[in-house]
């Protein structure tokens, strides 16, 4: 049988590692953001800050953590693929990542009112289900946590870049 070895093993979390500190055994990001993720990560970090970043897993309930650091290393892995360099191209970039965030923000609000209505529907008949489908509308409110983080991140950026080119 394995030992149970310390976390140096594995190095630290990414959230310890940006912040320069030791990550220990009981590090509450060590699950959802292990080493190997660093670079997904330290993309994400761009977007939404570290301080988002932790602040978002800290309000998230236990069962969501995972889901919702998933989608924070997605977003990140997607800027890094997706990146462009200089001045004129990324104020276009940014305009075109909030137009897409946005029209996601519109589209997840919309399958939020139909999930309610089907909750309701449901709680009229069985009472079945209930649960689940509150774990659906709970998934789409984290996305919209995120899409709005990611949008005023963007806008923060966007401001920056578009001042200094005038
Ligand atoms: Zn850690």
């Amino acid at each position: 049988m394995e030992a149970l070895g310390t976390d140096t093993k594995h190095g630290r979390c990414c959230v310890c590692m940006v912040k320069n500190k030791i990550c220990t055994r009981k590090c509450e990001f060590s699950a959802y953001f292990p080493n190997e993720m660093q670079d997904d990560y330290e993309a994400a970090t761009k977007l939404f800050g570290t301080q988002n970043i932790i602040r978002m897993m800290k309000l998230a309930a236990h069962e969501q953590k995972h889901l919702l650091a998933s989608s924070i290393l997605k977003e990140g892995a997607a800027w890094t693929d997706d990146n462009i360099g200089g001045g004129y191209g990324v104020i276009q970039k940014l305009r075109w990542e909030i137009e897409l965030h946005e029209a996601s923000l519109s589209k997840i609000r919309m399958k939020i009112s139909e999930e309610k209505k089907q909750l309701v529907l449901l709680s009229n008949q069985t009472g079945d289900n209930i649960k689940g489908g509150y774990g659906v509308i709970q998934k789409l409110m984290w996305e919209i946590k995120l899409h709005e983080v990611y949008l005023s991140e963007i806008r923060k950026k966007k401001k920056t870049i578009s001042s200094t080119f005038k």
